[in-house]
């Protein structure tokens, strides 16, 4: 499967700020990166926590931000008005597609179980070979090593291919981190299904 140019990236952020301050630096960061360099960005269409955070930095550089949220949380998470584009779909499923549907690439804040969900569910699908788009996470301020941890406890157990444990990229800078996805290319499906590389 070959990989499509990098035209608009989906992020996923939390719905809330976390304690400590370097995550919404990071969002910033990273919203900002985003539209300077020209990349379209689609999210969870939220205003509140990071997620706004991130969207607020894209847009007052210029960027190009779409939005894809549920009718139920346009009210919870304060669906944001100031969008480039606000599709409002009706359930969780619809909204996970149809960011997955329109983005080369995958990016994950920091954030709580909703992030953690929308990550691994295209994290699972670059392995099942259902697209060849790279999927990583910034880890700011070591946010996510326990994380990166537990994935190589599960290579160590046997649950887990290295070579896939290999795709899932991390940075803690987001200049870095996108240079990293620049580079990636997909490793072909045959590659997991003979266990050789574990
Ligand atoms: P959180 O990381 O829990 O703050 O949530 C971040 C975003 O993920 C919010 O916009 C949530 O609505 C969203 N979210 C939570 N669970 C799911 C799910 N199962 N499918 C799609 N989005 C979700």
């Amino acid at each position: 499967m070959r990989r499509a140019p990098l035209r608009e990236v989906c992020v996923y952020a939390g719905s809330n700020h976390g304690t400590d301050p370097r995550w919404a630096e990071a969002a910033r960061a990273l919203g900002q990166l985003l539209a300077d360099s020209g990349i379209s960005m689609v999210y969870g269409g939220g205003a509140v926590g990071l997620m706004g955070v991130l969207a607020d930095a894209a847009l007052d550089h210029g960027g190009q931000v779409t939005g894809v949220i549920t009718r139920d949380l346009f009210e919870r998470e304060v669906g944001h008005l100031g969008l480039t584009e606000l599709l409002v779909v009706g359930s969780m499923h619809e909204r996970k597609l149809a960011m997955a549907d329109r983005a080369q690439a995958f990016i994950a804040l920091p954030g709580g179980a909703g992030t953690l969900e929308e990550l691994f569910e295209v994290f699972t699908w670059t392995q099942l070979g259902i697209h060849a788009k790279p999927v990583a996470v910034l880890d700011v301020a070591g946010f996510y090593q326990p994380l990166l941890a537990f994935l190589d406890r599960l290579v160590d157990d046997g649950f887990l291919r290295s070579g896939h444990r290999a795709q899932l990229l991390s940075s803690g800078d987001p200049v870095d981190l996108l240079a990293q996805i620049n580079r990636w290319e997909p490793v072909e499906i045959e590659k997991w299904l003979d266990f050789e590389d574990r």
